[in-house]
């Protein structure tokens, strides 16, 4: 009964939707057996993955990350090309409720045959969450879209995840000036290979052209993440339209720049790697926790580390004695 995993794969790189929206909803799965059948999906369809340019969004709730998706995907579908649109979100690994995912959002681009956009899988760690994200979006590659955005809100961990799984981060930024720039994080500024000022339209028009100087003052201060690149700084208004595909254009141009000079081919093993690593990391922790020694001491050996009677290291040691020699 039912669909072998050839069958699946093979409609999911016909481009079929349904397939491609069940298949990201099993990969999203806790479920050993489904685990297993998201891997060996994954295994089937590597081959045909890795022919999109994969770009991350990021922006604090309100700078207007879902307008200017939007029209960046009108563009994108005005080139002749398609557009996958993934979510990292870590509100929605806490309460299952999200920034991103509560309104309706990008109601045009829903609509359009050459887009495909999918909310943050909820619950979870965030790394999971952004694990899951990243085998999504390898799916949509598969299925032959041609760009992959991972949108993700500008807080905490995310969008350093959501960097390492990108070729390019594009950072969207309010016209706040000064005032804004206090409040971004150094290591936000360092991930960006783009940044556009949103809401450079009527009353903020003067305010964005300042807080373009600044963040070019700002970004001299940081070292580049390419000796191939230097971090343009632009503004848009995504609500009018304005500066978008000027966005894309950058885009491009950064796609081919890196492309001939193999920075992309070297970014996306480095961080094939990392993801690897991060697996067995995770992998391990969980057997770790779920080992009936190791749990039938880890609460007494924690209350020592807490009340300082037992080094960390010494208890750790101890631990992973009970895991590895279950003597
Ligand atoms: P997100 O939370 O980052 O996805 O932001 P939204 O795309 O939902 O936008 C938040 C608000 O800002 C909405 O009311 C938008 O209409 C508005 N907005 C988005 N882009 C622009 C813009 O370019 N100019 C102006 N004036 N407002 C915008």
């Amino acid at each position: 009964m039912g669909e072998s995993t050839a069958e699946f794969a093979a409609a999911i790189s016909a481009g079929d939707r349904r397939s491609l929206a069940r298949a990201i909803t099993l990969v999203e799965s806790t479920r050993s057996d489904h685990r297993s059948d998201a891997l060996e999906l994954l295994e089937l369809l590597a081959p045909k993955s890795g022919d999109a340019l994969r770009v991350a969004i990021s922006g604090t709730p309100g700078v207007g990350k879902s307008t200017f998706i939007e029209m960046f995907g009108k563009h994108v579908i005005d080139d002749g090309q398609s557009i996958a649109v993934l979510a990292i979100d870590p509100s929605s690994t806490l309460s299952g409720g999200s920034i991103l995912g509560d309104k309706t959002r990008m109601e045009t681009l829903t609509r359009r045959r050459q887009a495909f956009i999918r909310p943050s899988p909820s619950g979870g760690t965030l790394g999971g969450v952004a694990a899951r994200t990243r085998e999504a979006m390898l799916l949509c590659e598969a299925a032959g879209f041609d760009v992959v955005v991972v949108e993700t809100v500008g807080v905490g961990q995310s969008e350093t995840m959501a960097a390492q799984m990108t070729d390019m981060f594009v950072l969207l930024l309010a016209p706040g000036g000064g005032d804004e720039l206090q409040g971004i994080k150094r290591g936000i500024m360092e991930l960006a290979d783009l940044i556009l000022v949103n809401k450079a339209d009527g009353d903020l028009t003067t305010v964005a052209a300042r807080a373009v100087s600044e963040y070019r003052m700002a970004l001299q201060l940081i070292r580049p993440r390419s000796e191939h690149w230097t971090v343009p700084v632009a503004t848009c208004s995504a609500l009018n339209d304005v500066g978008v595909a000027e966005g894309l254009r950058i885009i491009r141009d950064y796609e081919s720049r890196m492309h001939t000079h193999g920075e992309i081919a070297r970014r996306r093993s480095g961080q094939a790697r990392a993801w690897m690593d991060a697996e067995i990391n995770d992998v391990l922790g969980s057997k770790f926790r779920a080992d009936p020694k190791v749990q039938k001491y880890l609460e007494s050996i924690e209350t020592s580390v807490l009340d300082g009677s037992l080094p960390p290291t010494t208890a750790a040691q101890r631990l992973l004695e009970l895991f590895f020699n279950p003597t």
